[in-house]
């Protein structure tokens, strides 16, 4: 991704229908990403992380896709955290590092989409091999890629997910 500055995301947000509810909710300092051209998508949370907007370069596209986060994935008959491979970067992780997201299109908004998901959404590090969990996670699937493969699969299961909901590019 190139970096974007905070009037560049207001723009975004509003050429992508994003309703200002949640736009005034969203918590973004673009100095707090300090590797941008390492990340293939960027999440925008509200204060309470259970909301925000994912925004995607892909090509020559530029996407922004709002969802709801929920963590806390539990079992219902033993009560226990269920562990989860993130449907966005393939990583294993532990229930309480696991989450659901719902992908809601601005243009269809009666049409809902879930997913599982990391909860801290930084897959692109994930998939780099730089966080704890992309470690155990290899060791859990006995996943021997590389790391550029692991990229392009994630660039791949992000396209997927634009197609499945319908996200319009801006
Ligand atoms: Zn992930």
């Amino acid at each position: 991704m190139k970096k974007i500055t905070t009037n560049e995301l207001t723009e975004r947000l509003k050429a992508g229908k994003i309703k200002p509810r949640l736009r005034s909710k969203l918590r973004f300092n673009p100095d707090n990403i300090e590797n941008w051209e390492d990340m293939e998508f960027i999440a925008v949370f509200d204060q309470n992380h259970k909301e925000g907007v994912i925004l995607l370069d892909n090509s020559n596209h530029s996407y922004v896709i709002p969802f709801n986060l929920t963590t806390g994935l539990t079992n219902k008959s033993t009560g226990r955290s269920n562990a989860i491979t993130c449907d966005f970067c393939t990583t294993w992780q532990i229930g309480k590092r696991a989450a659901s997201i719902t992908i809601i299109n601005p243009t269809e908004p009666n049409r809902t989409f879930g997913f599982l998901c990391c909860t801290d959404l930084d897959c692109s590090s994930h998939v780099r091999n730089k966080t704890a969990e992309s470690v155990l996670s290899r060791t859990q699937l006995r996943e021997d890629l590389t790391v550029n493969d692991r990229i392009v699969r994630l660039k791949k299961n992000l396209i997927k997910i634009i197609e499945n909901t319908n996200i319009q590019s801006l």
